[in-house]
């Protein structure tokens, strides 16, 4: 890999280009001038080949793609405005009637949407499986199979699957591969070098990493990228815009600091949770009581800052106080950005549903963010103190 420090820093940046600015210039621009009909002709007949309209290229959702590519040791990348529609297009660009998908059995909630309520009005079926035993695939796999949809490590639960083993998998039968590599993000977890066709991440999470936009990315070979560009980027028009892009870019000087100072504070958090005493169990990828540990450790470099935990509560109140009384941590949606979240699986129970008998009602997720240690684990304990 090209040095993580060149291409947070220079590369696809031409800033001579650009009055030397360290900075990057935003080509707010819809259009472009073309100098001549031969110009255009060869734009209409391949828009990857230079800038005609801001639906297709832009000079500085470029730069983002570049350094994209570079951090996943890809050939290439395309941007989106969200990781949900980089989803969307790598699936659509992949799968015709009458095909078949395997997916990870609890892929993130809209893809899941995706599967269910839209690519199966085109018949389009999908097949959920535990994806933890390689059996479990070669049991899934049909005729018709044409996707796998991989998660790994999951976001809640954190679950694993063996991608070099998946990888083996597919190409021995020909089917398409994409992984949702949210959670690792490039620096900890490379699933392209691993045999995966496409990564994907949502930049929402740690590459924008300041809770102020969204984008989404895809990574794999130019020929694939390429492909879905002349089809589902250009003709839906779900690409990047160019200012949110600058905000990547922005993000990504501090990616790898920010990342460090996540890792080093969760593992601070992790501890002072697993010695809470309304703290059942914890659940984190490296730690060593998760049930996939070895293979956390084979592939991923590292885990980032979520931590999933059970409380001992004996009611649903309970939890709902703990959440409510966080004077710091904030009770939001996404990860990934300056601020410690909390969310309780409870929030998507029914009320009359919830059974404290069962650890998953009384799972809570938490995101460590740039605080302290002290600040975090401060917060966690006087609620603790208040709500039980
Ligand atoms: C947030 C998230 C997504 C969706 O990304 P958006 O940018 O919100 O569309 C997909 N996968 C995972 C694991 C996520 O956490």
């Amino acid at each position: 890999m090209e040095d993580l420090s060149f291409i947070l820093n220079e590369l696809g940046e031409d800033r001579a280009h650009y009055y030397n600015a360290v900075s990057p210039p935003i080509m707010q621009t819809s259009n472009f001038r073309v100098n001549t009909v031969e110009g255009l002709k060869k734009l209409f007949a391949d828009e990857y080949s230079g800038y005609l309209y801001s639906r297709g290229l832009n000079p500085t959702v470029d730069i983002l793609r570049k350094k994209l590519a570079a951090l996943d040791e890809a050939e290439d990348c395309l941007v989106f405005n969200s990781g949900a529609a980089a989803i969307f297009a790598a699936v659509l660009a992949n799968t015709r009637q009458g095909d078949h998908i395997i997916s990870v059995k609890n892929p993130y909630t809209w893809v899941k949407r995706m599967f269910d309520d839209i690519f199966s009005r085109f018949g389009v079926e999908t097949t959920y499986i535990e994806a933890t035993e390689m059996e479990q695939f070669e049991r899934a796999r049909r005729a018709n199979s044409r996707f796998i949809y991989l998660e790994s490590p999951n976001s809640w639960n954190f679950a694993l699957q063996d991608i070099e083993k998946v990888s083996e998998f597919a190409k021995k039968y020909g089917l398409i591969t994409l992984m949702d590599n949210t959670f690792c993000s490039p620096l900890y977890q490379k699933p392209i070098a691993m045999g995966i066709d496409m990564a994907m991440q949502t930049a929402t999470k740690y590459i924008g990493g300041h809770s102020d936009t969204l984008g989404g990315i895809l990574t794999g070979s130019r020929q694939m990228m390429k492909k879905i560009f002349d089809s589902e980027y250009l003709a839906v028009g779900s690409g990047i815009q160019p200012f949110n892009a600058w905000l990547l870019i922005r993000g990504l000087r501090t990616l790898e600091s920010r990342l460090e100072r996540i890792t080093a504070t969760t593992q601070q958090v992790l501890r002072y949770l697993k010695n809470h005493p309304r703290v059942e169990a914890v659940l984190f990828p490296l730690d060593e009581s998760f049930p996939q540990y070895a293979l956390a450790r084979k592939q991923m470099k590292n885990a980032g800052g979520l931590i999933s935990f059970y409380v001992k509560a004996g009611s649903r109140q309970e939890i709902v106080r703990f959440c409510e009384n966080l004077k710091h941590i904030m009770m939001a949606v996404s990860w990934g950005g300056h601020e410690s979240l909390i969310l309780p699986r409870c929030a998507s129970i029914k009320d009359e549903d919830f059974d404290p008998q069962n650890l998953e009602d009384r799972m809570l997720r938490l995101y460590v963010g740039l605080e302290s240690a002290e600040y975090i684990t401060g917060d966690l304990e006087q609620s603790f103190l208040l709500s039980f």
